[in-house]
C-alpha cells in the first residue's frame, strides 16, 4: 500500500494531471483511464486524457469516452501511464511523458521497465483496473456506477471473463464491490462480447482459413493480412478474439495471431493455456506482456515472423 500513498501525495499536489492511453488500447487500458479520470474529477479540476491511438468501437459505450482527446500542448505537471509496460508503447505520449514534471507508472505487466518517477507495478493484479480501484480507495474517492462500469470492463476483458489464471479471490471481491453500484452488466456484456459486426464475422471466417499447426498441434498460428482485411472490408481491431478462439482448441497450448499492419510490420499476439510463459518468449524478440498473454511487433514479412516464432516456441512446448 505504501506506494499508493506516495501516489496520493503526488496527485494531491499536482496542478494538472494528464492520463494517457497506450497504443492499440484495450478494455483494461480504456477502463482504467476512464475509471481514474472520473474518480480524480471528483477531487481535482484539471484532469485530462491524452489520446495516443484510436479507441476500438466496442468500447465506445463507456461514459466519458469523448474525454479522450488530442493533447492540448500545455505543460504537464503529472503524467499518468496506465497498463503500459514500456515507454515506447505510449506512442506519441512518450514525448509528452518525457517533458512532464513527473511520471506515475501504474501497471500490472511483469515485463514493466519502470520508466516512471514513481512505479507501482503489481504483476499479481489481474488488470490495471484492479490497481486503479486500490488507488481510488487510497484517495478516499467514493466509487459510483460509471466508475464501476469502467473498472469492471477492464477486469472482465483482461481476465477473459474471469477465466485466466490471474483471476483470484481479490479479483472477485473487487468485481463484487463494483456490482454493488448497480452496474449494467447486460449492457457491458453485449457491448464487449455480443456485438460482432458483419465485417468482423466475415474477417474471422476468412482468417480461419490461414490456421496452421506446429509441434504436433500444440502451437497454432492464424494470420490477418492486408489482403484478408480488404476482402472482408474490416479493420485490424476486428481481429479481436481470434487468438483466444484458436487457443480454445483442445490440443493447443500456444496460439499466435500475426497481424500484418503494413508490409514488414507484424503485430504478434501470443496466448498460452496452461504452462508456456509467452511473456518470456516475446521478450526474446523485444516484446513482453503476461505469462499467458504477450505480444511483440516484428519488422519482417508475415511468413518470416511465423518462422521465427515457431522456431523459438517449439523449444518451450
Ligand atoms: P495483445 O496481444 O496486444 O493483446 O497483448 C497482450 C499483452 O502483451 C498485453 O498485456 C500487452 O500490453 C502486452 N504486449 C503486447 N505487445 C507488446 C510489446 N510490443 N511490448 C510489450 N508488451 C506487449
Ligand atoms: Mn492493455
Ligand atoms: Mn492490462
Amino acid at each position: 500500500m505504501s506506494n499508493y500513498l506516495e501516489a496520493v501525495k503526488i496527485i494531491n499536489k499536482s496542478k494538472n494531471i494528464y492520463i494517457a492511453s497506450h497504443i492499440s488500447p484495450d478494455g483494461d487500458n480504456i477502463g482504467s483511464i476512464l475509471g481514474l479520470y472520473m474518480g480524480l474529477k471528483k477531487i481535482k479540476n484539471d484532469v485530462n486524457i491524452i489520446k495516443v491511438d484510436e479507441v476500438p468501437d466496442y468500447l465506445n459505450f463507456l461514459e466519458n469516452i469523448d474525454k479522450i482527446k488530442d493533447y492540448d500542448g500545455r505543460e504537464v505537471d503529472l503524467f499518468i501511464a496506465l497498463d503500459c509496460a514500456d515507454i515506447d508503447r505510449l506512442g506519441l505520449g512518450k514525448e509528452i511523458a518525457l517533458n512532464s514534471k513527473y511520471i506515475l507508472n501504474l501497471d500490472h505487466h511483469k515485463s514493466n521497465t519502470e520508466y516512471g518517477d514513481l512505479n507501482i507495478i503489481d504483476p499479481k493484479a489481474s488488470a490495471t483496473c484492479e490497481m486503479v480501484y486500490y488507488l481510488l480507495k487510497s484517495l478516499d474517492i467514493e466509487l459510483d456506477k460509471e466508475i464501476s462500469e469502467a473498472l469492471y470492463v477492464g477486469i472482465s476483458t483482461d481476465t477473459g471473463s474471469f477465466m485466466y489464471d490471474s483471476t483470484d479471490y481479490e479479483t472477485h471481491l473487487i468485481a463484487s464491490h463494483l456490482l454493488s453500484y448497480n452496474i449494467d452488466l447486460a449492457k457491458i456484456n453485449v457491448n464487449l462480447y455480443q456485438s460482432k459486426t458483419m465485417s468482423q464475422a466475415l474477417l474471422h471466417i476468412k482468417a480461419l482459413d490461414t490456421v496452421r499447426f506446429y509441434g504436433g498441434g500444440k502451437i497454432a498460428t492464424i494470420k490477418v493480412t492486408q489482403s484478408i482485411l480488404g476482402k472482408a472490408n474490416a479493420k485490424m481491431e476486428e481481429a479481436e478474439g481470434l487468438v483466444e478462439f484458436i487457443r480454445s482448441i483442445d490440443i493447443v497450448e500456444v496460439a499466435i495471431l500475426l497481424k500484418e499492419k503494413a508490409e514488414n510490420e507484424i503485430k504478434v499476439s501470443c496466448r498460452s493455456k496452461t504452462y508456456v510463459d509467452v511473456s518470456a518468449a516475446m521478450k526474446e524478440f523485444g516484446g513482453g506482456g503476461h505469462i499467458r498473454a504477450a505480444g511483440v511487433t516484428l519488422n519482417t514479412s508475415i511468413d518470416q515472423a511465423e518462422d521465427l516464432l515457431i522456431k523459438s516456441l517449439e523449444k518451450v512446448i
